[in-house]
């Protein structure tokens, strides 16, 4: 297989520089774009997704390879062969419109089809609007995404370019996801996808609902019937707002509440019909087609949860380590014995549930971020060690790893009080 390089985790720094100066504006023009705990879950998502990734990837890139190696068409000039260059960028030209075309049918039919829409529903639940969200992917998605782009190895599209390609292709709809920018010059906003048109894309205002799915260019969805200009304010979010930061849970929340409503179903045809009609399709006995709300900026109320401010702080701190823990796993982990390269990832992933849980208050995630401190101690060591002095290493973990304890423990009190106050909320 060829080694790909991963686009993606070498612009992690330009991402956060440019979240650095979205954040910065937004605190200077006190126009409250950024929530702590929409975004810490936004990122959160986003790693978590990377992390998936690396276990994805080679499922799916052997499916494009195998089709590639034994049943392409034709060969087109690739980046490993003689090919003089101006055939090799004419290729890569049309294998972008090809990777956004397919992309855009993907993205449609993800918004169509319930069952897809589980695989996709994650990057529209944020109920704010900046480069957070951008990140804020679903980790089964590429799961189901790749079997749409198989028609470009039939035509010989070779895969080290087509994964080049389909990178530069997500890259693109980084910038997008900002209200910082209102408008590009006509002549832009008519041909590609710019911050107005993805806007709309995460609308839940009823006539934005399902628009603007194009990834780099916006003239598959004027071609195809399926765009809509930027008009009233945007209301971001989705219908069936699942009220949580885990990121566990805003995975599977959805296909959960899916498959609970298919059980019920009287017969195979309405199941069926359930998995595969639009999101929120259901027989009139199990309650029928709800339609869609009008709602407005100031109609609207957005999922939120207070945490004492200490403890806030202490999440922040957190993630930053997590966030430069991740990125070095994801450097190295094609390299992994696979067993390590699990056992990194699932590290991961309880970080990002432990955080989640502490940002909505719950008692749950103190306890299982005491253990993960626990864990993460000879993690970090091992991990250090290859790349820094392992005597220095094997003190500084455990010192960072007791200080954590200490400026967790006084929240104890805090979260007890909060999970009693929502008991006596819910009550
Ligand atoms: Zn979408
Ligand atoms: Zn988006």
């Amino acid at each position: 297989m060829d080694k790909a390089v991963n686009y993606i985790v070498l612009a992690i720094p330009v991402f956060f520089l440019l979240i650095g100066i979205e954040l910065l504006l937004d605190r200077l023009r006190k126009t409250n774009y950024y929530r702590f705990n929409d975004a810490i879950a936004n990122l959160s998502l986003g790693v978590g997704s990377q992390v998936s990734g690396v276990f994805l990837k080679l499922f799916v890139f052997i499916g494009y390879n195998y089709l590639y190696d034994n049943f392409r068409l034709t060969t087109l000039p690739g980046m490993s062969g003689d090919a003089p260059t101006w055939a090799v960028v004419l290729t890569f030209s049309a294998l972008f419109i090809g990777v956004d075309f397919f992309y855009y049918w993907f993205h449609r039919l993800a918004h169509e089809i319930s069952v897809l829409w589980g695989s996709h529903v994650v990057h529209h639940q944020s109920e704010e609007y900046n480069l957070t969200v951008a990140l804020r992917q679903a980790w089964l998605q590429g799961a189901f995404s790749w079997v749409f782009y198989l028609p470009l190895a039939l035509l010989g599209f070779e895969p080290i370019m087509f994964l080049t390609v389909g990178s530069f292709q997500t890259l693109y709809q980084f910038w997008i996801h900002t209200k910082a920018i209102n408008k590009m010059p006509a002549w832009f906003e008519y041909v590609l996808n710019t911050p107005s048109h993805h806007r709309v894309h995460h609308g839940v205002n009823p006539k934005y609902i399902d628009r603007n799915h194009g990834g780099t260019l916006i003239i598959f969805d004027r071609m195809f019937g399926t765009f809509q200009a930027e008009e009233e304010e945007v209301v971001f979010g989705i219908t069936g707002q699942p009220k949580s930061w885990n990121p566990l849970w805003l995975n599977f929340e959805y296909w959960g509440g899916l498959f609970k409503d298919v059980a019920k179903a009287r017969n195979l045809v309405d199941a069926v019909k359930m998995l595969v009609l639009k999101p929120g399709w259901k027989p009139d006995y199990l309650g029928g087609v709800q339609p869609f709300k009008e709602v407005t900026p100031q109609s609207f109320r957005k999922y939120d949860t207070h945490i004492v401010v200490g403890l806030a702080y202490y999440i922040f701190f957190q993630f930053v380590l997590l966030l430069a823990g991740a990125t070095g796993y994801l450097l190295v982990a094609e390299n992994l014995e696979w067993l390590t390269k699990l056992a990194f990832a699932l590290l991961i992933v309880i970080t990002l549930v432990t955080l989640g849980g502490l940002l909505e208050n719950k008692r749950w995630a103190f306890f299982m971020e005491i253990f993960r401190l626990i864990v993460a101690v000879p993690f970090a060591i091992l991990a250090l060690q290859s790349v820094s002095n392992p005597l220095a290493v094997s003190i500084v973990v455990p010192i960072i790893a007791l200080i954590s304890f200490a400026w967790l423990i006084p929240y104890h009190n805090a979260l007890k009080r909060a999970e009693e106050e929502s008991a006596v909320a819910n009550a």
